[in-house]
């Protein structure tokens, strides 16, 4: 919706407290029950396999209950080369652990200024959680090795037990692990994680040497790395990645369950998805979206669950900045709409996310991923549910803005097309009030709503004088 993207949203969008660890286990503890949390702490740089079954592997052995990744800001033993901007590593991160409802992603270490220090995070989640929260440093065994020569290592002894992840050709010896325990008071668990041969400087020497990374990193990173040319990807390369049945593996029949694409189960799981595909204050503006584009819906006799769907899904591609969504439309083959966008890169979520969907859930109904893709410009001829996705995108609860209230008051009272028009009206307002572009698209759609609702108001004087 332009509103939204333009800015008008910008000032009355509802305020969300950011989370201090990550979205989903920061009250860990709160009911005063042991917890066990694993912290994985690396570069990821980038995440693959190994890392995910590592953390997946260590939470089952300890007993952990969830597990944080927590990308290394600035890595206090690689200030000498080139890593990958803190944010994209973190990226990757929140993309790789979708799905797994006991895994999280958190920024501690990115928004720390200042070389990053593993005594400070442990301070820092130390400080957080109550003291029946334990905490387990999960990471290489080799970066294990070098511990006590680690910025304060008795504090880090101290706060958390570590869990060293052995991998072929880097077992750390009983003799090692003793010294370091006995010299530092460390409590140092073995983990022989499967599948930790993999490592990220043979993913990115194998980007490099424009090999395949395929089934060695998840599907989501793999994108994401080609969308963002990481590690020297080029773009002739998509076809290394061209990966439709990546997600085969993934049980599409428990997700659909008996109600299909329109169904709980699926809601849900996009659901969850969508808390770590957005900022938090987007979650929630998604959330009031989907409730009043399916109450809507049901006012003006149209199918509730699409319009549920479709608006929890509307955002689906909002958390990429510019030069990211531009790249998500090169990736996704739709750059010829790119012309059109030119200024307005933070409208180009609409038609990457419908495309993006088809190409995920190739089940999802096309008037539904029509109604995504013209959520932002509108279009011509919108149907029932365009017009209902668009309107609900600017009048959903969250938004605090003067004259919303006006359009909210309007649903059900008048028809679905003069509720639109005056969300257009009010959206198109606000754009030439604060002398920001409107999108060609819009404009069209501006000339044939007047020019629709003229005829219509003529149409309606003809019968009254009848
Ligand atoms: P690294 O030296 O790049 O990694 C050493 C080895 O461990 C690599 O083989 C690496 O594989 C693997 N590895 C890294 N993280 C892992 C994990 N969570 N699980 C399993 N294997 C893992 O180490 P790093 O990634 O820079 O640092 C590891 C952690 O130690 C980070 O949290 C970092 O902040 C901390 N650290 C702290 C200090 C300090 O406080 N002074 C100093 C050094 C490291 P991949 O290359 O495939 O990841």
């Amino acid at each position: 919706m332009v509103l939204t993207q333009a800015g008008v949203g910008a000032g009355c969008e509802q305020a969300a407290a950011a989370p201090v660890v990550c979205e989903r286990f920061d009250d860990l503890g709160a009911d005063g029950r042991p917890v066990r949390l694993g912290i994985m702490g690396g570069t990821f740089d980038p995440i693959h396999i190994g890392h995910l079954a590592c953390a997946e592997q260590a939470r089952e052995a300890f007993s952990l209950d969830a597990v944080v990744f927590i990308p290394a800001g600035k890595p206090a033993f690689k200030l000498k080369r080139d890593v990958t901007p803190a944010e994209q590593r973190f990226e990757m991160c929140r993309l790789a652990v979708q799905g797994n409802p006991a895994f999280d992603v958190s920024r501690i270490e990115i928004d720390r200024p200042g070389v990053t220090y593993t005594a400070d995070t442990l301070r820092q989640l130390r400080e957080h959680y109550p003291g029946n929260v334990a905490l387990f440093f999960i990471t290489g065994a080799d970066a294990v090795c070098s511990i006590l020569k680690w910025r304060e290592s008795a504090a880090i002894a101290s706060m958390a037990e570590l869990i060293a992840a052995t991998r072929p050709g880097y077992a750390l010896s009983e003799e090692t692990k003793l010294t370091i325990e006995r010299s530092g008071n460390f409590r140092i668990h073995m983990l022989e994680a499967t599948g930790l041969a993999v490592s990220s400087s043979y993913l990115r020497a194998r980007v490099q040497a424009g090999l395949s990374i395929r089934y060695l990193t998840v599907r989501r990173v793999l994108d994401y790395i080609a969308a963002h040319g990481l590690y020297g990807w080029k773009r002739n390369r998509e076809a290394v990645c061209e990966v439709s049945e990546v997600e085969a593996d993934r049980s599409r029949a428990t997700e659909l369950g008996a109600a299909g694409i329109l169904g709980d189960a699926f809601y849900q799981a996009r659901r969850d998805d969508l808390a770590h595909r957005v900022k938090r204050s987007r979650f929630e503006h998604s959330l009031g979206v989907s409730e009043t584009a399916a109450r809507m819906a049901r006012v003006y006799g149209q199918d509730e669950r699409l319009a549920r769907l479709a608006g929890l899904l509307h955002d689906w591609d909002k958390g990429y900045d510019d030069e990211g969504i531009r790249a998500r439309a090169v990736e996704l083959g739709i750059a010829d709409q790119l012309a059109s966008y030119l200024d307005m890169p933070h409208l180009l979520h609409g038609p990457t996310a419908a495309a993006a969907l088809a190409r995920e859930f190739p089940e999802l109904p096309a008037p539904l991923l029509q109604a995504i893709r013209l959520h932002t410009t509108g279009a011509v001829g919108m149907s029932p549910l365009d017009l209902i996705v668009y309107v609900a995108d600017v009048i959903e609860p969250g938004r605090y803005c003067a004259g919303v209230d006006k359009l909210r008051d309007m649903v059900g009272k008048v028809e679905l097309e003069d509720l639109f028009m005056a969300t257009l009206v009010y959206v198109v307002g606000n754009l030439i009030e604060r002398r920001k572009l409107i999108h060609p698209d819009t404009v069209t759609v501006w000339n044939y709503y007047v020019a629709r609702a003229r005829e219509r108001a003529a149409a309606n004087d003809a019968k009254g004088s009848k």
